[in-house]
């Protein structure tokens, strides 16, 4: 089931909002201020978020931004007052993937997600190859020159997190709260103990990696 978060603060608004997504299929969980939208956001557990800008506690941009800089890929779609074209451009540049402009009609919203949705499950890569790597994201397999290696689910969401960040560094932080989830007790030396194991299963030389490379002083970036 696709899960919508709905982060809005005017109950009137948050209310309609649920009601609708959820007569159109969606599973919807509401957040009514920026603090816990931001929480539960992280837990990556939502196909989409619909984020309102004006929130109290931390408002919707600044929820983009730090989502965005934890690494999240969900898609958002931004709610911004008419009055304020600003919002549009800043959430966007925040790394929002849309808005919709209050007012709005439920038929526009509803097609935007849609659009959304389809545009974030088509950029979901089948089948990503580096090196004598293959991996497999349809069959959750990882080969190493054509042999199936396993790898267990937290080392699958990790190299999946890397893939998809290609070529950006990732802090331990980050790395932390894409792949176990921000309220997990997760120690910067377990993140480096599952890298090394990763490293060694998609045949990274540890003394001088390839693929996983470690960015001093900040954390691992992929180049793969
Ligand atoms: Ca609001």
């Amino acid at each position: 089931m696709t899960r919508i978060l709905v982060v809005e603060d005017e109950p009137g608004i948050a209310l309609g909002l649920e009601d609708d997504l959820t007569m159109e299929g969606y599973e919807v969980e509401v957040a009514g201020d920026g603090i816990t939208a931001t929480r539960l956001a992280k837990t990556g557990a939502f196909d989409l978020i619909l984020l309102d800008v004006m929130l109290p506690g931390k408002d919707g941009l600044e929820v983009c931004r730090e989502l965005r800089r934890a690494g999240l890929k969900t898609p958002i779609l931004m709610l911004t007052a008419k009055a304020r074209e600003a919002e549009k451009v800043e959430g966007l540049e925040l790394g929002a993937d849309d808005y919709v402009t209050k007012p709005f009609g439920t038929r526009e919203l509803r097609a935007r997600i849609k659009a959304l949705l389809r545009r974030a499950g088509e950029s979901e890569p089948e089948l990503c190859c580096f090196g004598d790597v293959e991996v497999d994201f349809a069959r959750g397999e990882l080969r190493l020159g054509g042999k199936a290696v396993e790898l267990t689910p937290i080392e699958f969401k990790l190299l999946d997190v890397f893939i998809r960040a290609r070529g950006r560094v990732l802090s331990r932080d980050q790395l932390i709260a894409s792949t176990w989830g921000p309220e997990t007790f997760t120690s910067a030396r377990i993140v480096d103990n599952h890298i090394a194991n990763l490293r060694r299963k998609i045949g990274d030389d540890p003394g001088e990696p390839r693929f996983l490379r470690n960015v001093r002083g900040l954390g691992y970036r992929f180049d793969g």
